[in-house]
Formats: structure tokens, C-alpha cells, sequence
């Protein structure tokens, strides 16, 4: 029999015993977006993490407050943040739900749960990582801290601030990214940062009251101005046409695209020839995406931006007809940034190039903005990742440069400069947001031991 390392035993030998503390944060609702449970479980968290040596306090904001914790190392010189919420999305359609949704039911290995993977599971593990190498060593090779906020899944709405307004407290080297997912073929998913985003509201006006639609030959229609207007931002071939929107794009970087083909290869693992045709399926053969190689697809939804039409409403829309001219037309898009585009700087472009094209008639809006955030794959926070995964799962991680989505990652950079690396507990059928969200116990259980190694490996 192989001897495991002492640190693995632990984790082992005290696996149901933090399974059972996972299952204590999942019992504790905290659905930030109706304010229910917010503060025990912030207290709970604190608590989990002096049970476990950490010297925690809650901190107030003009929101939901913030859980800190933090542990002195070995070596002063060198500090890692973990990022993580303890709020949740409200659980609704509660009857898909197989089990109570506060339950944390556990069936065929598997510990269901709102909030489970999203982000709890992330949270515990870390500081049961941190609380296992303390019961074992006396003492962290660096300095640990922990920044666990309450507004996630509500924008993170004071984040940007608090994180402005301790900057000293919070001052670390390295960056560990809320969560991360196993793909289907075992490999531990990583990824490095988050897409930008500039949401903006355009609306047309048209006569003062919605009118009969006789009079179209004579009164102009504001759903025509703005069709006409959006036909102007992006074309068939799917290209953003403001002028100077491409400018501050990076491409990837050779180590990049290193990355890319070797998450590739994991991806084609997962289905034989899917991964080629999927595209063709997806999109139909209408679309000129239809045509791009998967490794093409890849890179762009990795590295390229979007203008995307989010909804349009204008006139009837109801059950059969309504002749009717309408008074007004809306259209929201979100434009997905990737690093150096600044969403501030696109808007202007934006309402520059509407302008130009004669549409100072089309009002614009801005509803959000966040910035585009990346790390250097060539950052030792990602050396130290790669290597503690590999030890832990045995299998080379799947890295991602960047991922489609958003994330508050933005303040991270601007005010602590800290380099971020995404790891966690999930897997591919996670189903965060949605009914019967669930971790598997042993992604769980290897999530404690990665957390421990990347730890060691700093
Ligand atoms: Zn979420």
C-alpha cells in the first residue's frame, strides 16, 4: 500500500467531519438578493475560520459585510488572498429541487445544495486547507489571507470600494480566483481572468403616444431608426464596426495559445467528434462562425469581444395584430471587453460613431461597466497552481487565459495589483444558479488537498 503524505492523511482521516462544516454553511441561507440570513451566516464563516486558527472579524460596508480572515506565515515577505462570497442566488424554481435546497442533502457522493459549489464549497475548503496544515505544522509557510464578501451574486457592489478602502489590510502577492470546475475528463479547470463588460440602453423616440399604423407613410417609426442604427454597429460577417473598437485588443500570447491547444485536446476526450461539429449544430449554417475550426472558436470566445442585442421591445407584441405606429424603441446590449479595451473609452465610440452616422437622435444609456481582467500566464501564482494540481489530481490542469464571463476581478488589479489564478471544487455538472446544484465529495476532498499544495508551493 502506498504511504500518503501526512497532509493528505489528514484531510482524509477529517473528511467527514469537514464535509459535516460544509453542510452547516449550506444550512445557512444567506440570498443576498432578498436579504434573508445574510448575517448568520457571515458569523458562521467567522466562526468556521477561528475553529480552524484563523484570526477572522467581520468588517461593515454600505452593504452586506465582509468576512476577513488572516493568518501570519513562515515568511512575512509573502502573503496569498483567497477571493470568495458566502452569499448565494435565490433557489427558485424551488419544486426542481430533488432535495431542500438548504439542506445539503448528500446522494451517490455528491452533497446537494444552494450555494454548494457556488461558492461555499470554495470557501470551506480553503479554510479547512489552512486549518489542516496549522493542526499539522504549527505554523503556514506564508502569510494567508482571506477576503470573503456578501454582494456576489447581487454585483459586488461595494467591493470596488472596500477593497479601495483597505488596501494596506489586503495587500497581498498572489490572487486565488472564487472557483474553479473539473472538466469530463478529470483534468482541473483553471482559468486567469474575466471578459470586461459595457451594458448600455439605446432608445429611439418617436411620436409623442403610439399612433395608428396608417400613418407610417408619413410619420417616422423609432424601431426602424434603431434597426437602422444597430445595423450600423456590427455586420453579417459578425464585425464590430465603431471605428477604433479592435484598437486596444491584445492577441494571445504564444504561451496562450499553448494553453488553448492543450485544453483542446482534454475537450476533444470528451466526445469524439463533437468537438468539430458542435459549432455547425450550434449556430446553424447561417452564421459565418459556422465555418471557423474549433480551435478558431476557441480563441475567440477566449480573446474576442462582443456586441450582443440582450433584448429589443417596441410596439405589440402581443397575440395577433395590432396596427400601430410606436412612440418608442429600446434596445439593451452588452458589449463583452477583453483586455486593453476600456468600457468608458468603447462608449465614447460608441456614441462618437452613432453621431457620425446621423443618429444623434438615438439616446444612450450606460447601465454597467467592469473591466477586463488578466494574469500573465507566465506568473508563478500559475506555476504554483499547475504543479499543486498535477500532485493532487494526477492529470495536468486544463488552463483557460480568460473566460467569457464577467467577474468583479477588476478592483483586485487596480488597487493591490494581485495576480489571480482560478481553482476550485466544482465540475462540469456543477449547475450553479440552477435547480440541484451539487459538488461531488470527492472533487471536495482533492479541493482541500489543492488548496494545501498550492499553499506549500508559493
Ligand atoms: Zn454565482
Amino acid at each position: 500500500m502506498q504511504v500518503q503524505k501526512p497532509e493528505w492523511q489528514y484531510v482524509d482521516d477529517h473528511f467527514e467531519e469537514f464535509v459535516s462544516e460544509l453542510r452547516e454553511a449550506v444550512k445557512r441561507p444567506s440570498i443576498a438578493a432578498q436579504n434573508i440570513g445574510m448575517d448568520e451566516c457571515a458569523q458562521y464563516f467567522k466562526g468556521l475560520m477561528e475553529k480552524h486558527g484563523i484570526e477572522a472579524r467581520i468588517i461593515p460596508t454600505a452593504g452586506y459585510p465582509v468576512v476577513y480572515g488572516e493568518v501570519k506565515g513562515k515568511d512575512p515577505n509573502k502573503t496569498v488572498l483567497f477571493y470568495d462570497h458566502y452569499d448565494v442566488q435565490p433557489p427558485d424554481p424551488l419544486d426542481e429541487w430533488e432535495s431542500d435546497p438548504f439542506a445539503g442533502e448528500v446522494r451517490d457522493g455528491k452533497m446537494y445544495g444552494r450555494g454548494v459549489s457556488d461558492n461555499k464549497g470554495n470557501a470551506c475548503a480553503r479554510i479547512q486547507a489552512v486549518g489542516a496544515l496549522l493542526k499539522l505544522r504549527g505554523e503556514l509557510p506564508v502569510n494567508v489571507k482571506f477576503l470573503i464578501e456578501g454582494e456576489e451574486e447581487i454585483g459586488s457592489t461595494h467591493l470596488s470600494d472596500f477593497i479601495r478602502d483597505n488596501k494596506d489590510l489586503l495587500k497581498a502577492d498572489y490572487g486565488v480566483w472564487e472557483s474553479g470546475y473539473m472538466s469530463p475528463d478529470g483534468r482541473p479547470g483553471m482559468y486567469l481572468g474575466v471578459k470586461g463588460i459595457l451594458y448600455v440602453e439605446l432608445e429611439a423616440q418617436g411620436p409623442s403616444r403610439d399612433m395608428h399604423s396608417g400613418s407610417a407613410a408619413t410619420v417616422p417609426n423609432p424601431a426602424w431608426r434603431l434597426v437602422w442604427a444597430l445595423s450600423t454597429i456590427k455586420n453579417e460577417k459578425e464585425e464590430i464596426l465603431i471605428p477604433g473598437f479592435y484598437d486596444a485588443v491584445l492577441s494571445p500570447t504564444e504561451r496562450e495559445m499553448e494553453l488553448i491547444r492543450a485544453s483542446m485536446e482534454s475537450r476533444e476526450g470528451e466526445g469524439g467528434g463533437n468537438a468539430a461539429s458542435a459549432p455547425r449544430r450550434q449556430y446553424g449554417v447561417h452564421s459565418p462562425l459556422a465555418d471557423l475550426s474549433p480551435l478558431d472558436l476557441r480563441i475567440r470566445s477566449l480573446f474576442g469581444p462582443t456586441a450582443n442585442i440582450c433584448g429589443f421591445r417596441s410596439g405589440y407584441l402581443g397575440e395577433g395584430q395590432k396596427t400601430v405606429l410606436p412612440a418608442k424603441a429600446l434596445v439593451k446590449m452588452d458589449f463583452r471587453l477583453v483586455p486593453e479595451q476600456d468600457p468608458d473609452d468603447i462608449y465614447q465610440k460608441l456614441r462618437k460613431h452613432l453621431d457620425k452616422n446621423g443618429f444623434d437622435d438615438v439616446k444612450t444609456r450606460i447601465i454597467t461597466v467592469d473591466y477586463p481582467v488578466k494574469t500573465s500566464a507566465d506568473h508563478p501564482v500559475v506555476k504554483a497552481a499547475e504543479e499543486a494540481a498535477l500532485a493532487v489530481y494526477g492529470k495536468p490542469a486544463s488552463i483557460a487565459p480568460t473566460q467569457g464571463g464577467s467577474g468583479p476581478m477588476h478592483p483586485f488589479k487596480e488597487y493591490l495589483n494581485l495576480p489571480m489564478v482560478a481553482f476550485g471544487v466544482g465540475y462540469w455538472g456543477s449547475g450553479n444558479h440552477g435547480p440541484n446544484e451539487n459538488i461531488r465529495l470527492e472533487d471536495y476532498r482533492k479541493g482541500i488537498k489543492m488548496a494545501m499544495e498550492f499553499i506549500d508551493r508559493l
